[in-house]
């Protein structure tokens, strides 16, 4: 009896990893047909100077469409695409639909429109060697100025292979494009690859921001990351400002470029211009 109830488990273990693979398949396919089918969307979300509170950029974030489940944040779909070999693909049409949203921008409003858009590049991108003709060419294609365009890169995948990553950044900015490290302070990585990282923009995660309204080490702790920044001649912004109190502190401590739900959410390119105009307007 033992003998063959072992092997209905097996039997059982068997079905529910097939079903798990069927379903994965299914949703990488999903996603497939999503990318073509032109279900991907973009969000913008403002990154303000602090000394004048003007959206001096955004940050483009993807979205997708989901006809079946709706508005679907990047953290649910990316790993699965990550794994289906589709990063890249994503990557390339944020890209090309950035440069293309902000030059229309430019063209329509240029008064209210923002100097430059932020791209986030995951690894597979990164690494792959078109990636400075496919940058030339969007440029050319969508008529926005190389300084317009800023390329985000996790500290994460930026460690991955500092000796490859360099040259790779260094025939990136000699387009005239530049280079933000995304996420900075995250990656348990030593502080050393600063030096070797070319790089224009550092963004301070936002898990520093906890704790920094009525600690003084916590803001000790920023205060010496904002500076860091500063000292290697990097734009600094600071990610993830929640509230008034946290703005209030960042400014003070001299940071000067913020992003975070308090100073706007991401949303579509139509609504942050309407919501910019009433400003503008006020
Ligand atoms: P990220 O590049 O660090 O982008 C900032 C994330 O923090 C965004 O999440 C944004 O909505 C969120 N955020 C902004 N302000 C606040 C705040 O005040 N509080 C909190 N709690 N969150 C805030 P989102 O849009 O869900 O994107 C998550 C991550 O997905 C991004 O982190 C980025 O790593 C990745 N991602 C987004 N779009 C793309 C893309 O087009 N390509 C690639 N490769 N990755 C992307
Ligand atoms: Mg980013
Ligand atoms: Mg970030
Ligand atoms: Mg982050």
């Amino acid at each position: 009896a033992a003998k063959s109830e072992g092997k209905a488990r097996c039997q059982v273990f068997h079905e529910e990893m097939h079903v798990r693979l069927v379903d994965r398949l299914e949703q990488e396919s999903r996603l497939r047909l999503a990318v073509e089918h032109g279900e991907l969307r973009l969000h913008l979300q403002p990154i303000v100077a602090a000394d004048t509170g003007r959206s001096v950029g955004v940050e483009a974030l993807v979205r997708w469409q989901d006809p079946a489940l709706g508005l679907r944040p990047p953290g649910a779909f990316l790993p699965l695409a990550e794994e289906a070999g589709l990063s890249a693909d994503i990557d390339r049409w944020v890209l090309r639909e950035s440069c293309r949203t902000l030059r229309q921008w430019q063209d329509e409003e240029p008064e209210q429109a923002p100097d430059w858009i932020s791209v986030n590049v995951a690894a597979p991108l990164l690494e792959s060697p078109g990636l400075p003709d496919l940058v030339t060419e969007v440029l050319r294609d969508t008529g926005l100025r190389p300084e317009a365009l800023v390329l985000e890169v996790t500290e994460t995948t930026l460690m991955r292979d500092v000796a490859a990553t360099a040259p790779r950044l260094d025939r990136l900015r000699a387009l005239g494009v530049r280079v933000a490290i995304d996420d900075f302070g995250t990656g348990y990585s030593s502080l050393g690859y600063l030096r070797d990282i070319p790089a224009d923009v550092l963004k301070i995660d936002r898990s520093f921001l906890d704790g920094l309204v009525g600690s003084g080490r916590h803001r000790d702790l920023i205060d010496a990351v904002l500076h860091l920044g500063l000292t290697l001649g990097l734009q600094v912004v600071a990610e993830g400002i929640e509230d008034a109190a946290q703005l209030s502190e960042l400014v003070a401590l001299g940071c000067p470029l913020l992003q975070g739900f308090h100073c706007g959410r991401p949303v579509p390119a139509e609504q942050l211009r309407r919501q910019s105009a009433a400003m503008v307007a006020q």
